[in-house]
C-alpha cells in the first residue's frame, strides 16, 4: 500500500474510530492459504464442496475427506500474518469493535483478536450431523490416517479449504470415521454452499 493510501486509511480510523471490520480469503493467503477465486471471480480449482453434495453422497465424501486429510497439516500450520496482527493491535487500541470474518481458519484469533464472528464457521471443528457432537478436527485427523494408513505416504498440493489436490488415489477405499457417539456422520464445522453457481452470486449457505 502507497504511502497517500496509508494517510487516508490513518484518516479513515480517526474520523469513524468505532469500527466493525469484515475479512475475507485475501487477508489469509499471505499465511499461506490460498484463496478460491481469480479477479475476476472465477473458480480458480473444482468448485468447493456443497451441503447438498457431502450429506447425500457417501462418495463425495470419501473425497472430500481423502482431500481434506492430506491438505490438514500445513492449513493447522498456518500462522497469522501481519494484517492479521495489525487488526489485532486496532482492536487493543481500542479502534475495532467486532470483527467478522468469511475465514474458517481462526488466523485472528491465533494473532490475539478477541471479538471475533466465524460467519463461515471454523475448520478446527468437526460436527455430527446426527447428534451434534462436536470433537476438535485434530482429532478426526488421525482417525482419518488410522483408518487410511496409505494417505500418510501421499504428497500433494494445498487448496483453499484445507483440503488438496487429490488425482491418483481411489477414493471409494477411502474409509471415513464416524461420530463416536451416534455413529452419525461428521461434517467440518463449516458452512457450505448449497449448490454452487458459476459466478460469484453463489451466496446460498446453509448450517447443519
Ligand atoms: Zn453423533
Amino acid at each position: 500500500m502507497n504511502v497517500a493510501k496509508i494517510d487516508k486509511l490513518h484518516e479513515f480510523i480517526r474520523y469513524y474510530p468505532r469500527l466493525v471490520v469484515l475479512t475475507g480469503a485475501g487477508i489469509s493467503t499471505a499465511s499461506g492459504i490460498p484463496d478460491y477465486r481469480d479477479a475476476k471471480g472465477e473458480w480458480k480449482l473444482q468448485q468447493p464442496m456443497t451441503f447438498t453434495e457431502f450429506t447425500r453422497s457417501h462418495h463425495a465424501r470419501q473425497r472430500y475427506w481423502a482431500r481434506s486429510a492430506l491438505g490438514w497439516p500445513l492449513f493447522d500450520s498456518a500462522q497469522p500474518n501481519e494484517a492479521h496482527h495489525a487488526l489485532a493491535a486496532l482492536e487493543r487500541l481500542g479502534y475495532i469493535k467486532m470483527l467478522i470474518t468469511q475465514n474458517v481458519d481462526r488466523l485472528h484469533q491465533c494473532a490475539g483478536h478477541e471479538k471475533t464472528i466465524d460467519l463461515h464457521g471454523r475448520l478446527d471443528e468437526v460436527i455430527c450431523l446426527n447428534c451434534g457432537e462436536i470433537l476438535p478436527r485434530q482429532q478426526l485427523q488421525q482417525a482419518l490416517i488410522r483408518a487410511n494408513p496409505s494417505l500418510a505416504e501421499i504428497k500433494t498440493s494445498f487448496a483453499p479449504d484445507g483440503d488438496a489436490q487429490l488425482e491418483h488415489f481411489d477414493f471409494n477405499s477411502m474409509v471415513i470415521p464416524e461420530c463416536t457417539q451416534c455413529e452419525g456422520v461428521l461434517k467440518p464445522n463449516v458452512v457450505f454452499l448449497v449448490r454452487t453457481y458459476p459466478g460469484p452470486e453463489s451466496a446460498l449457505v446453509c448450517r447443519p
